[in-house]
């Protein structure tokens, strides 16, 4: 499992590092950018006439708000973030793309001074007249021929954090890097379509609520990816830049996480303390999917953060806790955790300001995302291809027990228990023209007496199989004759029911036919020869006991009338069958 795993993170590795690598190679064109965040609604004459001393300067278009500055809360309250544009001179592109990633919750429009004249422009993806524009999953703005213009501004609002990168290319670029993006997403996004196919198989086909928790998160995952990747915006251009998507995927996920990993630790059991802490993480979580469609967008943005952190982490201590108690899957699920846990505290740097924003933290937090969903699928399916052989081992031994209680060990035939148990089934199925036998040894104290235990031993194995072979050949005659078993052909069931005693239960079977097939066993019996000396050979015989069983009878009954009859023929001195008297 470890060299399968391993082989399947290197590939994962090796399809996914160069596209990280390749990311920032395109050089943004030399764009100069300022930025400043009011709340006095100011229009775009006053920002123009802004001096350039109130102006911040972003370096490489990084916009760095930290979480502990005013504007990071202010951007959610609705504060208005300009950013004053210089385009350089020399573009050889006749066309520039101006990207703002990686945000969601970020909308705007770009003022663009077109022969005197301040022109707005839509993002990509709110002109749905323009057929060759490309589409654009993150906030897109297009320049067209970028050599006339000397400035232009963005207005941007936004229900998250003014925290972005602004990335510019040429069309060229523009094309290269998105297709490059959305290859490197679907890999990741189908891998996890694959995850949560298998795993929600696999919880439908074997009852498992765990693998239906797990499709769940994953599921879930999948979608908090899809949006933080913006693709909503491709669907639901003009709200599909809005927070309320990213917030309520990211409590689904991690909610469906918290179920699953109850279940995976089996903290019902293992751990209870942990177990109410998490199944009250699952309420608070729950809770706040309500509560962010009420509350403001501040208080929203700052309960989903919040829980962002706080949920991984207690589920981190989940872990170490179901370690400490020998759980046989913790230590895979941390060290999985661990990973995805590294690339998401990454990921919350970057929303709380602490690392400036960047494309590349995106693609770490999918590349955490998928290594941990790998890892997890690896445990869950070894667990379960180690359940079912379990399972299936259990119910091979509860056979070979089944068969060992009611086989008799010396004779191989079945013993008393094992024997009744077949005639209460056959007596089931038919109940005209049964007889019962019941067939016990002649002196057989005797015999042991003289010829000691072992050759007694030997007579009673020697019957038994001699009992076995008849009752086998008669049911494949039955069943050559009659494969569907529907014909009156004689068919029957033998056991040794005690110490020297043996009964043999007859089906389609008439008292004078029993009668024969007794007197049949009587001589069989009579050739069973048991060497005692070298050139002596002893035997004995039986008598035997015919009962027909009627309507109402009971197995009791029935096996009490022969052995009445059995008792008969060892008065009347032994080695003969006695048969009831029929009735007609
Ligand atoms: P009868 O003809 O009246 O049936 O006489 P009997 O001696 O066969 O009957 P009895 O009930 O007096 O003795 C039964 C004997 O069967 C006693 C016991 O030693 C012997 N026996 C019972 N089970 C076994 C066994 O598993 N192996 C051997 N060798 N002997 C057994
Ligand atoms: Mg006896
Ligand atoms: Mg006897």
């Amino acid at each position: 499992m470890i060299r399968q795993t391993s082989i399947l993170l290197a590939l994962c590795i090796t399809l996914t590092l160069p596209t990280i690598c390749h990311a920032n190679s395109h050089s943004s064109l030399a764009f100069e950018f300022w930025q400043i965040i009011e709340t006095n609604e100011m229009s775009l004459k006053d920002i123009i006439d802004t001096p350039d001393k109130n102006w911040t300067h972003l370096k490489k278009g990084v916009t760095q708000t930290y979480f502990l500055d005013q504007d990071y809360w202010k951007a959610a309250q609705g504060s208005t973030m300009w950013i004053k544009i210089k385009i350089p001179r020399r573009i050889d592109s006749n066309r520039v793309w101006l990207e703002l990633v990686p945000n969601v919750g970020l909308d705007g429009q770009l003022a663009i001074l077109e022969n005197d004249h301040w022109r707005w422009n839509m993002p990509v993806g709110r002109q749905n007249n323009d057929n060759d524009i490309l589409p654009a999953t993150f906030l897109t703005f297009i320049i067209d021929n970028p050599r006339d213009h000397k400035i232009a501004y963005l207005k941007l609002q936004t229900s998250q954090v003014f925290h972005f990168n602004i990335q510019v290319k040429s069309e060229e670029l523009q094309l290269n890097s998105l297709l490059k993006d959305h290859l490197f997403n679907g890999f990741i996004l189908g891998f996890l379509l694959l995850a949560m196919i298998y795993n929600l198989a696999i919880g439908i086909s074997a009852g498992e609520k765990m693998y239906l928790y797990y499709a769940f998160y994953v599921f879930c995952t999948g979608l908090y990816i899809l949006v933080i990747c913006g693709y909503p915006r491709l669907i639901f251009p003009e709200w599909g830049g809005d927070s309320i998507f990213s917030h309520l995927t990211a409590l689904l996920a991690i909610f469906g996480a918290t179920a699953f990993i109850r279940e995976l630790l089996e903290t019902a059991n293992s751990t209870p303390k942990t177990d109410l802490i998490l199944r009250a993480q699952q309420i608070i979580i729950f809770v706040s999917i309500i509560l962010i469609g009420i509350v403001s967008d501040t208080s929203a943005y700052a309960l989903v953060e919040s829980m962002g952190v706080i949920t991984p982490i207690i589920l981190f201590l989940a872990g170490i806790s179901a370690y400490r108690n020998n759980h046989p899957l913790a230590i895979y699920f941390l060290f999985s955790w661990s990973l995805f846990l590294l690339s998401a505290t990454i990921w919350v740097w970057m929303w709380l300001g602490i690392i400036a924003a960047d494309l590349n933290i995106l693609r770490l937090l999918l590349l955490g995302c998928l290594i941990e969903v790998v890892l997890l699928s690896f445990v869950l399916g070894f667990r379960y291809s180690f359940l079912k052989k379990q399972t299936e081992s259990l119910s091979d031994a509860k056979l070979k027990y089944q068969i060992l209680s009611e086989t008799d060990y010396l004779t191989g035939i079945f013993n008393r228990r094992g024997f009744i148990q077949q005639v209460d089934n056959l007596i089931c199925s038919d109940r005209t023209r049964c007889v019962w036998l019941s067939i016990d040894i002649d002196h057989f104290k005797n015999f042991n007496d003289q010829y000691g235990h072992i050759s007694g031993d030997k007579l009673l194995t020697e019957f038994g199989n001699m009992l076995a072979i008849k009752v086998r050949r008669e049911d494949l005659a039955a069943k050559l004759i009659d494969p569907e078993q529907k014909s009156s052909y004689r068919r029957g069931v033998a056991g040794r029911v005690g110490g020297e005693e043996f009964a043999v239960f007859l089906i389609n079977c008439s008292l004078p036919q029993a009668r024969l097939y007794a007197e049949r066993l009587l001589r069989d019996f009579e050739k069973i020869k048991i060497k005692h000396t070298n050139d002596t050979e002893v035997g004995t015989t039986i008598s035997i006991g015919a009962a027909l069983l009627t309507p109402h009878d009971t197995i009791e009954t029935v096996w009490k009338r022969a052995d009445r009859l059995l008792y008969n023929a060892k008065k009347q001195g032994r080695n003969r069958v006695i048969q009831e008297k029929e009735t007609s």
